[in-house]
């Protein structure tokens, strides 16, 4: 199978953390940042590319790539080649999501306009490429509720250059605490979409749950710890909640233990709308069709179920509907 013809959609993907290694050994080095030069030994000490040992590790490559993000001409120019990634990997519709909170954080050069405005940019000029962009504007929920309300506020602001919003991270409040906010988003015309459900602990599935019916999302990040629990399962199928599944993202970050014993072919036998993703490509060393390969060489997908799950993601894409017809017929001219 050649994976890079398969026309696909990606609903879930960070864009800080989609990126060419080339790039960011590049820019390290013009900043003078202590970035490996050497492929083999970046890939060691900037890349996660096997299972989490601990936080501490994870929380280091984060930081690193946060520093490489610093300027509002870097911001162009990876958000431009996160675009032709895109276009290279047969992708016609992405949602890139970001955090202006993991950009902005000790950049006081930065406000979150002048780096939403340095995305729309590289976007723009990515055009070229052919593929409708949507942006999602990410909330972490370690921040304090006040803080959480000023980028809601800040995405809401942009509402014509965002999609939806996204909460992000360790979870520090109950997702009631974020209910005003959420109201004040979907108000505005923008979608929601909450990473939940995606950790083996016991109240996986009760995430996913607060997650659609306290903050009304319609798709859910990951999600695919539902599969213990059939009530939350048929609360999924009865809204039609589409899963933004990351195969090899979930073994990375042991929700998972292997690639090959993820349930989403159990997911999707019982009849819950599932999405392919690859959530941190750059990041994790891989890319999309890395994950369409897992799919058919470790759950037997063939080219029926690739298309199933991409017409999923079409109909569940929170582009406008004209954008996403054109661009998912091959016509397009980019989204936003
Ligand atoms: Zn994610």
């Amino acid at each position: 199978m050649n994976y890079k013809e398969i026309p696909k959609v990606e609903l879930h993907c960070h864009l800080e953390a989609c990126f060419r290694p080339e790039t960011v050994m590049e820019v390290g080095r013009s900043l003078g940042l202590d970035v490996p030069q050497d492929p083999h030994e970046f890939r060691r000490n900037w890349l996660l590319t096997q299972p989490l040992e601990n936080l501490q590790v994870a929380l280091q490559r984060f930081v690193d790539i946060q520093r490489i993000w610093c300027s509002e001409e870097i911001i162009e120019r990876m958000t431009y080649e996160a675009c032709e990634y895109a276009a290279d990997q047969g992708i016609r519709i992405m949602e890139f999501r970001y955090s202006p909170d993991f950009i902005a954080s000790e950049k006081p050069h930065l406000t979150f306009q002048k780096i939403h405005d340095a995305i729309l940019r590289g976007v723009s000029r990515a055009s070229e490429f052919n593929v409708a962009i949507g942006l999602i504007g990410i909330v972490q929920k370690t921040l304090s509720l006040a803080d959480a309300e000023r980028t809601i506020d800040f995405i809401i602001e942009n509402v014509d250059t965002f999609v939806a919003v996204d909460f992000a991270d360790q979870q520090t409040h109950h997702f009631a605490s974020y209910k005003s906010m959420v109201d004040k988003a979907r108000k505005a015309g923008l979608f929601v979409t909450i990473h939940a459900g995606e950790e083996p602990l016991p109240n996986a599935s009760d995430e996913v749950r607060a997650a659609i019916e306290v903050l009304g999302a319609k798709r859910i990040g990951h999600g695919i710890h539902i599969i213990d629990d059939e009530c939350v399962m048929s609360l999924v199928r009865q809204n039609n909640i589409a899963l933004e599944v990351c195969p090899t993202s979930n073994w990375l970050t042991n929700s998972v233990p292997s690639t090959g014993q993820h349930p989403i072919r159990r997911l999707i036998e019982a009849g819950v709308a599932v999405t392919i993703n690859s959530d941190d490509p750059g990041l994790f060393g891989i890319d999309l069709c890395h994950e369409y390969e897992l799919l058919h060489n470790q759950h037997g997908f063939t080219m029926a179920d690739f298309e199933r799950c991409n017409d999923i993601a079409v109909a569940q894409s929170f582009l406008p509907e004209d954008i996403k017809k054109n661009a998912w017929s091959g016509g397009v001219s980019a989204g936003q």
